[in-house]
């Protein structure tokens, strides 16, 4: 990709202003879970090192926008101030006025300040051209290091790149988008896609772009049960969505997609609803299929032990239920095992991962849901285009 990056910029006494993603979870005025920030601290740490004076800023929640913060406290990133001075173990004033008044972060004496909530700023989620200008002139140097954010163009991800003197890539953002160029734009083959999930109306842009680049394509969840469908086999009353079934026949047409030989059936969708172990051929009307069957995942597994990429997004049961958990279980320990490139990303996803404890075998977890969705459908995320736009 031919974007900047911040590491090849020499930032030695300059202004650096750093867009992260502090959107984390607050309770009692506190940060519940700092995963996202911890994230950030080496970019920050890069900078500070170099020189720079960093000014870091993010969304947190969704604030109403032209009201003052004062009047929407719970949205201050006050909290994630005090928590990366704790990490950090430095100062970070929290600046509120830097629109008005942006001489101010000059004389916080401190290498490290935090702009206030982005979104209470009027203009930010319509990428406004004059918040986007007055954020680029508070720096030298524009870094954009949300991948989380990358699909949305607004002033503080888009608009700002376009204005600022210099705008790059922070290592986080380019780390993700070298992860995920690596599993589509030039993987190692065979490359799997493996897609489950509830429906395939929500997957369907992923689907058909996964079916033109994947060597297989596992389909699993409620998504596998319109291809079954489609295959002329009876489902009984699983979700499923009729409207898709030419759909699922034109995407069996276009690529390799192994359907599963038995399924886990129940007569109800709950918690302790009794699992039953079926042939496709045994599936009643007033059945359910809840997970793949034992032998269908030992396949899977086999199939995925045997490719050199992997894209993993979507459960292929309702492994919240641990008696149809199986498949998912199956399916994520092979992707663990699995010795070549695997990426995997999506918010039931990355449950998986840390329920059956791969989080370490998984070659890249990406950070962004809808991001990370929206990459692999294909659709340039507006944040990295501009990036490229503006580099040379
Ligand atoms: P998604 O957000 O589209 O990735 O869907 C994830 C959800 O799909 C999970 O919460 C699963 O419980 C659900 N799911 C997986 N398999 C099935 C299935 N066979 N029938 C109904 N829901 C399913």
């Amino acid at each position: 990709m031919t974007f900047r990056r911040m590491n090849q910029l020499d930032l030695t006494a300059k202004s650096v202003l750093i867009r992260e993603d502090f959107n984390v979870p607050i309770a009692a005025g506190k940060v519940a879970n700092d995963m996202r920030i911890r994230a950030t601290l080496p970019t920050i740490e890069m900078a500070r090192a170099a020189g720079a004076k960093v000014i870091l800023m993010s969304h947190l929640g969704r604030p109403e926008e032209g009201v003052i913060i004062d009047q929407q406290v719970q949205f201050s990133l006050q909290p994630v101030a005090d928590h990366l001075a704790q990490l950090l173990n430095c100062d970070v004033p929290l600046v509120n006025d830097y629109l008005t008044n942006p001489d101010c972060l000059s004389n916080t004496g401190s290498s490290v300040v935090l702009l206030e909530n982005v979104r209470v700023n009027n203009g930010e989620k319509g990428n406004d051209a004059n918040l986007a200008k007055s954020y680029a002139e508070l720096c030298d140097i524009f870094v954009m290091d949300a991948f989380g954010t990358a699909h949305r163009a607004q002033a503080s991800t888009h608009g700002v790149a376009e204005y600022a003197a210099v705008a790059c890539a922070g290592p986080l953002l380019a780390t993700e988008l070298d992860a995920l160029d690596r599993s589509l734009q030039d993987p190692a083959r065979p490359l799997m896609a493996v897609v489950g999930g509830a429906k395939v109306s929500s997957k369907l842009e992923i689907l058909k772009n996964l079916s033109t680049m994947a060597d297989q394509l596992i389909v699993g969840g409620g998504i596998a049960n319109t291809f079954l469908l489609a295959s002329g086999i009876n489902i009984g009353k699983s979700l499923h969505e009729p409207g898709l079934v030419d759909m699922a026949r034109e995407l069996m047409a276009k690529t390799n997609i192994p359907l599963p030989t038995d399924v886990v059936v129940a007569k109800e969708f709950a918690e302790n609803a009794t699992a039953t172990t079926k042939q496709l051929t045994e599936i009643d009307d007033n059945d359910m299929i809840l997970d793949i069957g034992p032998a269908t995942a030992l396949r899977f597994a086999e199939l995925i032990g045997n490719m050199k990429t992997i894209i993993w997004n979507g459960p292929v049961g309702v492994f919240e239920f641990s008696q149809f958990a199986n498949g998912t279980e199956t399916v994520a320990k092979a992707i663990a095992k699995n010795t070549g490139f695997s990426i995997a990303g999506g918010g039931e996803t990355i449950s998986a991962i840390g329920k059956y404890s791969v989080t370490e075998d998984i070659s890249y977890i990406s950070t962004g849901g809808g991001a990370f969705l929206e990459y692999v459908q294909g659709i340039k995320l507006p944040a990295v285009d501009i990036l490229e736009k503006v580099a040379f």
